[in-house]
């Protein structure tokens, strides 16, 4: 039978707040274990919380970003559950008061857009990390000297630990696990979307779009190695054609990178459709992801809210969520993907898909603009226009279609963009090379640059080729100082951060060879070694052409002016 996957996300994410929710502990990543706990976060009794008023403003910013309703009035539950991570046995969340109600994330999956729709944003703390410390004889040395680390961090437990270590070395292949409270109080913001996804493909689209997003708004860093995002994949699935929801689904917690989730999506839908093709009844779960073994494991049936008795935090305060203070964050929010994409075409003339991967990140689009804002061109009576150009984001593409669409350059021109009749050919020209200048940028950012980023594991922000290098590159190329070729060369110089592109070239001898009489001799030399595609372009077999520009090229070391090539062969054996 064909099966049809639901799937929803309940995404995990840290707010950047240097303190942590409900105490002024550091949220700081990476510093000895329990060093940034205080009897709040440690849960000690008599000790209360008080809210961070940031990690709420941050909330905001999240919902109003995903075009939640934001709630004017929140407040805050107690989540009571015992877990040896989480001391005060119940969890500071939010239940029927959350931050953020019926919002959307809109992802594009093979060119085809999708909303995905949000049904609640809400603010909860992080619990803390368990170790789970595994050693014995054969393994002893490496584990042991991580617990040794681990005990001086736990300065207060130190004498206990020592005791149980030797203990434990004596027992062999033992099983210790160690608690971390650092984490404990960090604040997160729970997001949590309806069951709108269908398929592993739209479902990484939602990932990195959330994340995109929420990188946008940096509310939160997402980097997933210190677990500051993490997702919880909840999936079911039910007969193609079938409207309503099946009756069962399994929730996989705690994943921690995208890969996890896209490999927990492929193997609950060959596990669930099985059981469904043998008639097997699914039971609502939750389970584990096991990664090492690429497999699910049930941990338990499936928990209700009323399982965890939630009750109002009778330690906090309600919070009320006026207009000043919504308007101030909505103020401070920042273009979004979405704007960005739209933009972009706009304003630089993009196809929609250049768009969408130069936005995929802040620190890329950024990059774009800055290289975009490096390609100027020679200051000509079009110099004011110029200028009105770069200010106005949507004039460069409307006057380019306008001016594409005028037949004749004797047609007037629109009276919008310019009172004075203008020398309108070479303002065309000039236009389209910048038009053109402004995609050529986005082939090289999208391809070479993205793809070395990618190998050398960096950010735009940390390329070793600044923005306005590309841009020189570009335009280089666009003046006929260099071919494509040799741009290439050009760039691998850059990448090792032997300068900028103009005295690569100069240095390397690598200017773009234009007098006519070496380009000839050029020419000759390879039409007299090979006589027999020579013969055959002569004849009129257009192949034969591909073959002699190529040699030509290989002798001139790529510095002949290609056109020129292509013209002088045509001349020579066509006439
Ligand atoms: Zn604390």
């Amino acid at each position: 039978m064909q099966y049809e996957t639901i799937i929803g996300f309940e995404v995990h994410v840290e707010l950047s707040t240097a303190t942590k929710v409900f105490c002024g502990c550091s949220t700081k990543f990476g510093n000895p274990a329990n060093t940034q706990v205080c009897p709040v976060c440690l849960g000690l009794p008599g000790s209360l919380p008080v809210l961070n008023r940031k990690a709420v403003d941050y909330a905001i910013r999240a919902g109003l970003a995903l075009s939640c309703r934001i709630n004017r009035h929140t407040e805050f539950e107690r989540k009571n559950y015992y877990y040896p991570d989480l001391p005060k046995n119940y969890q500071i969340s939010q239940l029927r008061h959350s931050i953020g109600e019926g919002g959307h994330l809109d992802i594009i999956v093979d060119g085809r857009k999708k909303i995905v729709r949000i049904n609640n944003i809400h603010l909860e703390e992080d619990a803390g990390k368990s170790i789970h410390v595994e050693y014995g004889p054969g393994k002893g040395a490496s584990t042991s000297s991580a617990l040794s680390t681990q005990h001086s961090a736990l300065s207060t437990q130190h004498s206990a630990l020592s005791t149980q270590h030797s203990a434990l070395s004596t027992q062999h292949s033992a099983l210790c696990s160690l608690v971390d409270l650092n984490r404990a109080g960090t604040p997160l913001l729970e997001i949590v979307s309806e069951p709108d996804i269908r398929s592993v493909e739209e479902a990484v689209a939602y990932m990195n779009a959330l994340r995109n997003l929420l990188l946008y708004t940096q509310v939160s860093d997402c980097n997933m190695h210190e677990g500051r995002l993490r997702f919880e994949v909840n999936i079911s699935h039910r007969p193609l054609g079938q409207t309503e929801l099946p009756n069962f689904r399994s929730e996989i917690k705690n994943l921690a990178s995208m890969k996890s989730a896209a490999r927990v999506i492929e193997y609950e839908t060959r596990r669930q459709t099985r059981a469904l093709d043998k008639g097997e009844a699914l039971r609502h779960d939750t389970r584990l992801w096991d990664e090492a073994r690429g497999r699910t494991e049930t941990m338990r049936s499936k928990e209700q809210a009323h399982d965890y008795r939630y009750f109002p935090e009778p330690d906090l305060v309600e919070v009320e969520i006026d207009d000043a203070w919504l308007e101030r964050i909505r103020a401070t929010l920042p273009e979004l993907p979405a704007a960005k994409i739209t933009r972009f075409v706009a304003q630089y003339g993009l196809p929609e898909y250049d768009a969408e991967i130069l936005t995929a990140s802040r620190a890329l689009a950024d990059y774009y603009e800055a290289a975009a804002a490096a390609l100027t061109y020679r200051p000509s009576p079009l110099s004011a226009q110029h200028s009105a150009l770069s200010t106005d984001p949507s004039a460069l593409s409307t006057q380019h279609s306008a001016l594409s669409t005028h037949p004749s350059p004797l047609s007037p021109q629109p009276s919008a963009l310019s009172p004075q009749p203008l020398p309108l050919s070479p303002q065309h020209s000039a236009l389209s090379t910048q038009h053109s200048s402004l995609k050529a940028l986005s082939n090289w950012i999208m391809t070479e640059l993205l793809r070395e980023l990618n190998d050398r594991n960096l950010e735009p922000s940390e390329s070793p080729i600044s923005p306005e290098n590309l841009a020189g590159l570009v335009k280089m190329i666009a003046d006929g100082t260099i071919s494509g070729k040799i741009a290439k060369d050009v760039f691998a110089e850059m990448l090792e951060g032997r300068g900028d592109p103009k005295s690569i070239v100069e240095q390397k001898g690598w200017v773009q060879v234009k007098d006519t009489g070496a380009v000839e001799a050029w020419v000759d030399d390879a039409i007299a070694a090979n006589p027999g595609p020579a013969r055959e372009y002569a004849e009129g077999k257009d192949r034969a052409l591909g073959f002699l520009v190529g040699r030509i090229m290989k002798a001139s070391k790529g510095k002949a002016n290609p056109q020129m090539v292509n013209d002088l062969i045509r001349k020579k054996l066509r006439g």
